[in-house]
């Protein structure tokens, strides 16, 4: 490799600064891209073309982990104004979404074309951005043959999660769905009941005035963070408690499966607990999809693409199901009232947070 001499570096650094403004006050408007920034506008509008889609389709759907990662030691959030200018798709129109995703993870944007399912999905990496282009059309990639052919390639980290969403987005589903998605960072099974249970609670259990909404997952799964989004019932804000309840204590209440959650109104001026333990009903929901509950356990876990076309499947149906529908599969399993106090024998728990109603 050509060494450069430090005396040079400078120089080259600032003919790089004179180019980048000159490009910045030209180009961009108001964003100031940097050249790595370029190659992705570069990259992503190869992408547009190859999966057929126009600036500003309606029919188009980005995602990107832009807001949780750093590139180039710097934060990636500027790259949110990159997708947008150059695929035309914002938030405001819901076909901007930003997912949620761990620090360390690289930079990547995945944009669906509704129209023929082809998906392109780039990464950015120490050369810059690859791209891999998959059929993402439910006909084909739900199909164990459809699902491991595209997996193969770059996207394999994130092909449940991109194709997921995008399949789910494409059902239409309320924005509060979509929020749930972007915190979660994937669409599930899990996450649609609890999407399912916060529509319940809203409609027939809603919170009135002074009252706190308290959430006990018991055990936890991915509905906690559909009821934290909806409810803004944040743990940090003691919103939402998660106790590790095993098989045993479940089955001593009559559970077979875990119930969605238990829910608490606690109005503390009132010095009033009122309480909730609501269910899901995983059976009837994969059956609308034509799968049994054991469907989404199959031989092989996730090794086998049935792991993620079952969840996928669901998660899809479930999306694009009428509200009346989706409430049939809410139940109240028992309703209970208290004064506060309760409420925080409920929250320390710990082991059994059902044992109170004995
Ligand atoms: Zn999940």
């Amino acid at each position: 490799m050509r060494r450069v001499r430090l005396g040079n570096l400078s120089a080259v650094l600032a003919v790089l600064c004179v180019l980048f403004a000159a490009g910045c006050a030209t180009k961009h408007g108001v964003t100031a891209y940097t050249p790595a920034m370029e190659q992705a506008a570069t990259t992503m509008q190869q992408a547009m073309d190859h999966i057929g889609a126009k600036q500003g389709d309606t029919n188009l759907l980005v995602l990107t982990n832009a807001p949780s990662v750093q590139m180039g030691g710097q934060p990636a959030l500027p790259y949110m104004d990159v997708a947008m200018q150059v695929t035309g798709c914002t938030l405001g129109t819901r076909s901007l979404l930003a997912i949620q995703s761990g620090p360390t993870e690289a930079l990547w944007f995945s944009l669906y074309n509704r129209d023929n399912g082809q998906l392109g999905y780039m990464v950015s990496g120490k050369s810059g951005f690859k791209v891999q282009y998959v059929d993402a059309s439910p006909q084909t990639v739900l199909t164990s043959k459809g699902w491991s052919h595209a997996a193969k390639g770059i996207i394999a980290p994130n092909m449940f999660r991109t194709v997921g969403i995008s399949l789910v987005w494409a059902a239409s589903p309320p924005w509060n769905t979509l929020k749930a998605i972007q915190l979660h960072n994937h669409i599930c099974p899990g996450l649609s009941a609890g999407i399912a249970v916060s529509e319940y609670i809203m409609k027939n259990l809603p919170p009135a005035p002074g009252e706190k909404v308290v959430f006990v997952g018991a055990p936890p799964f991915c509905a906690m963070d559909a009821y934290q989004m909806f409810f803004d019932a944040t743990s940090g804000k003691k919103g939402s408690f998660s106790m590790l309840v095993g098989n045993e204590v479940l089955k001593e209440h009559g559970y077979k499966n875990s119930p969605a959650c238990i829910y608490l109104r606690v109005n503390p001026k009132k010095d009033t607990c009122k309480g909730a333990i609501l269910t899901f009903d995983f059976d009837k929901a994969a059956g609308l999809a034509g799968l049994t509950y054991a469907d989404l356990s199959p031989k092989g876990g996730p090794s086998n693409p049935m792991f993620y076309i079952s969840r996928v499947k669901i998660a899809r149906v479930l999306a694009g199901l009428s509200t009346k529908r989706k409430m049939g599969l809410v139940a109240v399993d028992k309703t209970f009232e208290g004064n506060a106090e309760l409420a925080q024998f409920i929250e320390n728990a710990n082991a059994d947070p059902y044992g109170f109603a004995r």
